[in-house]
């Protein structure tokens, strides 16, 4: 059969990929027809923000685990696509550190240009992939949810960019079953606002524990406690913050800490991380891995092992994001193309090793950032995505750890120099501590809000 390609979301992964596609019909390739099938009813995956919880108009399982005030938590710095800056998208200098509405509407900004939108099924489920040997193709089964008709296509590649935020890790606790006050997953936390004056407790001890805690902290709760099972954050937290070791049990309002400590809180946030989640793939062919930098399985963290028509983008842990998603649909889309070989399944067994040796080693934050950067470089030499210089993005990304170290409540004030353009971000007009409205509008301010390329 002629070469049809399924994409499965229409996340910054999901578009990266059509927007890779995009690149090469612009330069005159020959290419196949590309259908992205996307459960909700727009795109942007976990920026495209939704005050819903639990179970979506559709009945299924909510995507974004996004809150109505997160603001990007590195420098855009960091994330800026190699071939749509900043510059080139608000036509003016913007902070380091924008709500996710700013960034929606750059990933956004970028799709339009290149006017993927039509290759889209929105409000369309992918139900079941299913590998077929005697056509060597996948059938794939789709609902369009408003109607509830399922279709059957076969596809000769298939490209899985479902995200992996989604669906929640859940630990239990003995006693939090009779907790008497609010008791949600990271996932699920859409606002502060209700905190105020309140005992929070957290646990965990990574991204979402952090902002969480900070948001919570900023709306005014009367007491923040993080709770770690591996090692404490160690930021020099406010007054009425403070990290503690993990909880052992709840007795009615009161957790009790491995040392010895206990205290009463009105609300617990379970920031406990996500499973990787494929309930569309049968298990042969579904990816299992731990978030990390390195999943097994992928070759260039991309091509399945278990099918080399299938393909994994944005599975990895994530210091890079947006510029990594699109150094990784680069690579697919020529693999699929025909424009970059694979080696023998045991050749690339080989590098998949050598890669996840050098993962094992690492120690600190220096050393994964560094990985990453290695990883994305090693893509996009492999490709025509334009090469740019990721030791500055390295360089940023461990200014902003320092920043973090020096102010957890200051660092979105800092601003940082774009590492496509060189132009430095200009300071946001209210301080990340005092902006209560970050909607689009307010950020931009109303005069260069209306010039925005909505
Ligand atoms: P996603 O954004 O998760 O998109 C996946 C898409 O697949 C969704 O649109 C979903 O609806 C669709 N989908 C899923 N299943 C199906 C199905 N069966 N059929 C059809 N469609 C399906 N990154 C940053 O760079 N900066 C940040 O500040 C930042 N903040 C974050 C905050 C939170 C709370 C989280 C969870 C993540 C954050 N990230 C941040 C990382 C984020 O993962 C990436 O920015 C990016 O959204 C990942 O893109 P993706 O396309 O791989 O996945
Ligand atoms: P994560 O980075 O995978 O961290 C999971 C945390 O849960 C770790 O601290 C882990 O502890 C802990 N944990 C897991 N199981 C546990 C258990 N049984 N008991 C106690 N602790 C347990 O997940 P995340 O923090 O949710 O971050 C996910 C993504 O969201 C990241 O990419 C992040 O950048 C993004 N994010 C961004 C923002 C923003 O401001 N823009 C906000 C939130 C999240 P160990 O260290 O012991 O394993
Ligand atoms: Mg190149």
């Amino acid at each position: 059969m002629n070469k049809r390609i399924a994409i499965i979301g229409a996340g910054p992964s999901g578009m990266a990929q059509l927007r890779a596609f995009e690149s090469a019909r612009a330069k005159g390739v020959d290419v196949p027809e590309v259908v992205c099938f996307e459960k909700q009813r727009d795109w942007g995956g976990q920026w495209n923000y939704t005050w819903r919880t639990g179970l979506d108009e559709y009945g299924e399982p909510v995507h974004s685990s996004m809150y109505r005030h997160l603001w990007s938590n590195a420098p855009k710095e960091c994330l800026e696509f190699a071939e749509y800056t900043f510059d080139e998208h608000f036509g003016h200098p913007v902070s380091s550190y924008p709500p996710r509405q700013v960034l929606w509407d750059y990933i956004q900004g970028r799709a339009l240009q290149s006017n993927v939108r039509q290759y889209v099924r929105f409000e369309t489920s992918v139900r079941a992939v299913q590998y077929l040997a005697a056509e060597d193709a996948f059938a794939v089964t789709s609902v369009h949810l408003p109607t509830g008709e399922t279709t059957t296509d076969l596809y000769t590649e298939v490209v899985v960019a479902n995200g992996h935020f989604s669906t929640p890790n859940m630990p239990a606790f003995p006693g939090i079953e009779t907790f008497p006050g609010r008791i949600c997953h990271a996932h699920d936390f859409r606002g502060a606002e209700d905190l105020g004056g309140k005992d929070v407790l957290l646990i965990g001890s990574s991204y979402s524990a952090e902002d969480i805690g900070i948001q919570a902290h900023k709306m005014g709760a009367r007491s923040v406690t993080f709770s770690y099972r591996t090692r404490p954050m160690g930021f020099g937290w406010p007054d009425g913050a403070r990290e503690l070791p993990l909880v052992q049990r709840f007795e009615g309002r009161r957790a009790y800490f491995a040392n010895g400590e206990s205290h009463e809180f009105d609300a617990v946030f379970l920031c406990t991380g996500y499973k990787h989640h494929f309930p569309f793939l049968p298990s042969d062919l579904a990816l299992k891995t731990q978030n990390c930098l390195y999943p097994d399985h992928l070759y260039k963290g991309v091509v399945s092992e278990a099918n080399q028509r299938l393909f994994f983008l944005g599975m990895q842990d994530q210091w890079f994001t947006f510029n990594m998603f699109d150094a990784q649909a680069w690579y697919v889309r020529d693999v699929i193309l025909g424009q970059a070989s694979l080696p023998s399944p045991h050749q690339r067994r080989a590098e998949i090793d050598t890669w996840r040796e050098r993962q094992e080693s690492l120690s600190g934050d220096k050393d994964e950032v560094q990985f990453q950067a290695d990883y994305i470089k090693d893509l996009i030499e492999a490709t025509d995505y334009p090469m740019f210089d990721l030791e500055e993005v390295v360089a940023t990304f461990l200014a902003w750890q320092e920043d973090k170290k020096a102010d957890i409540l200051r660092y979105r004030d800092v601003c940082y120099r774009s590492i496509m353009t060189c132009t430095l971000a200009t300071p946001h007009h209210t301080r990340w501590l005092d902006a209560m409205d970050d909607s689009f509008d307010t950020y931009l301010g109303p005069a260069l809000a209306e010039a925005a390329p909505r």
